[in-house]
């Protein structure tokens, strides 16, 4: 079975084949000859992920997935969210959305955090949601040099590590990327 991965986001499809078994294959925009940014112009991930999986089927006619992810702050009354990738800014930066938190954050001892990831899966045109959360804290500073994103500041629950000091195999245990995306396996395999 083959799916149209709707993301520009080389780390996320990197993460994503490596927990793909033999019997999916994943097309990313860029092999599929698709160069356009799709807009994430809603106030949720669902509506987000729905956008963007429904924009990439209805321009290759084939089954297409796609994910939106949120960083929720519990101290920032769950900000940056559906926001998180221009939390600092239109320019869309990593660091400077690190900066941001951790300079919101300054003084505070609730650090608790969650992201959130959604999926939707456009297959034999019928949309289907599958939902991955990974409760974790956020870093007083910035730990590891692997991963992106916020990955740096991040631990999840049950580990000593930040997301950016596991390799890929690691941090899929512990996302919600990877929580997300066994439950999108599952449910092809059924
Ligand atoms: P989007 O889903 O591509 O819109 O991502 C939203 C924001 O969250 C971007 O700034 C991403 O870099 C960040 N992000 C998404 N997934 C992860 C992750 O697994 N780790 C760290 N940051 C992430």
């Amino acid at each position: 079975m083959t799916f149209v991965f709707a993301t520009n986001n080389e780390n996320k499809v990197r993460e994503i084949r490596s927990m793909l078994g033999d019997a999916f294959r994943i097309i990313t925009l860029k092999e599929a000859g698709i160069d356009i940014d799709i807009p994430e112009p809603h106030d949720t991930l669902e509506a987000n992920a729905r956008e963007k999986s429904t924009v990439i089927h209805n321009m290759t006619g084939q089954n297409a997935f796609s994910e939106d992810t949120g960083l929720e702050i519990d101290a920032l009354n769950g900000e940056p969210g559906v926001l998180s990738a221009r939390y600092a800014g239109e320019q869309k930066n990593a660091d400077d959305n690190i900066d941001l938190v951790l300079q919101r954050l300054e003084g505070q001892s609730d650090r608790r955090a969650r992201f959130r990831t959604v999926i939707s899966l456009i297959i034999d045109g019928k949309e289907h949601q599958f939902e991955g959360v990974a409760e974790g804290h956020i870093l007083m500073e910035r730990q590891g040099g692997k991963g992106f994103g916020y990955d740096p500041i991040f631990r999840p629950e049950g580990s000593s590590k930040s997301f950016a000091e596991m390799d890929l195999a690691e941090k899929n245990q512990y996302s919600h990327r990877g929580k997300a995306f066994r439950k999108l396996i599952e449910f092809l395999q059924q």
